[in-house]
């Protein structure tokens, strides 16, 4: 891995993505499947890499949010079963089709629409959604919403070949765990009053995300497949770690690109928000918000040099940011600088600067832009 003149990057751990698919596997029952989600660029981390080790490591299915992003890994030559778990516009059917990408279908009007849209003898596989408590996307578990399933379920030119419904606070052990347990209980009745109406069963049905994997695999929530998303990436939606021994497959990298001398009482950075408070030795980093690191964490993280911490200060450009590194003797350009990931005995975890930031572990992965290449590591 050569990253002599890489600025920054992001060094994905092939290592790590595979032991955390076989951790994840072997927490699951017999006959229960995997399905990637590699969504987003695989929450930032590279679809098209992603979805070749999950393929490799025994995963059944992918899902992506959208149909571009399936093409995307159809381009790339992925093989395995595609299914896109956002709604889509219905004249992506006939596209869908013939590269054989399973459609989420969420309401009766959105069913025909695909199947309108497909060409004469084609047949689109699909998904169907359940809303049980998301509040979001899917027919309503019951009634009417049940009805309209129904119609779309006997539609000739779709193939159904699964369903499933999506926990609201499955993270949450604590404080959702009732409510979880609600929304499972609504998924199950909604299914099996459905396979009885229509007569057949559905070959893959699936509701646990990563909080659904952590906190209910015992609990019989794995179905025929899974969905964890996050878990796969080697982090924890929360503190807990369910009986999971994960590692992190991402770690953001940059190098020194300058180590500048200040005195007691300059400022630094735009705004002029910092100020020497004694003779400073600082290195410049080329890493800034327009790689990733949000500017609200501005004088509020940390960095790793020669696996110890240092403080970032005055406000987060662009293109770059600012360490305080006295006391780091003849520190040159060159060096590697660590804003999450492990350096040595030390470590920095997304989950650590997501909370800095107030925000989460996934929107810290999925801020790190296309502007920083992804470099994989064993
Ligand atoms: C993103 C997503 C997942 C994966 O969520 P994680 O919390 O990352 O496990 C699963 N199912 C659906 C429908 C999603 O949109």
């Amino acid at each position: 891995m050569d990253t002599q003149k890489t600025r920054t990057w992001a060094e994905i751990s092939l290592g790590a993505l595979r032991h955390n698919c076989r951790q994840i596997q072997r927490s699951l029952p017999a006959g229960c499947g995997l399905m990637g989600v590699v969504k987003a660029d695989a929450y930032g981390h590279g679809a098209a890499v992603v979805a070749e080790q999950l393929r490799q490591a025994g995963a059944a299915w992918l899902a992506v949010a959208c149909p571009e992003e399936a093409l995307a890994l159809r381009q790339a030559g992925e093989s395995l079963p595609i299914l896109v778990l956002g709604a889509s516009d219905p004249a992506w059917a006939p596209v869908l089709a013939e590269h054989r990408v399973a459609q989420t279908v969420e309401c009766r009007e959105k069913g025909q629409a695909l199947a309108a849209a497909l060409h004469p003898g084609q047949r689109l596989q699909v998904h169907i959604k359940l809303d049980t408590g998301m509040g979001r996307l899917g027919f309503p578990w019951e009634g009417a919403g049940l009805e309209q399933a129904l119609e779309v379920l006997r539609l000739p030119a779709l193939e159904p070949v699964g369903v499933f419904t999506h926990f609201a606070v499955s993270d949450e052990p604590e404080t959702g765990r009732e409510y979880t347990q609600e929304q499972f209980r609504r998924f199950r009745a909604a299914v099996s009053e459905l396979e009885q109406r229509w007569g057949n069963r559905f070959p893959q049905r699936h509701c646990a995300n990563s909080g659904g994997v952590l906190f209910y695999r015992q609990e019989g929530y794995t179905l025929d497949l899974v969905r964890p998303g996050l878990l796969t990436y080697g982090v924890y939606p929360g503190r807990e770690r369910g009986g999971l021994d994960l590692r992190p497959v991402m770690s953001l990298r940059s190098r020194v690109a300058a180590v500048t001398h200040h005195r007691k009482g300059d400022t630094v950075s735009y705004g002029r928000i910092w100020t020497a408070q004694r003779d400073t030795t600082l290195a410049v980093l080329p890493v800034g918000y327009a790689d990733g690191l949000h500017r609200c964490l501005s004088g509020r993280l940390e960095v790793l040099i020669r696996g110890r911490r240092f403080p970032q200060v005055g406000r987060i450009c662009m293109d770059m940011c600012m360490v305080d590194v006295t006391g780091c003797p003849d520190l040159a350009p060159g060096e590697v600088a660590t804003i999450f990931g492990r350096d040595g005995e030390a470590e920095i975890s997304a989950a650590e600067l997501a909370e800095k930031a107030g925000t989460i572990p996934y929107e810290i992965l999925c801020a790190v832009s296309p502007r920083v290449p992804r470099i994989c590591s064993e």
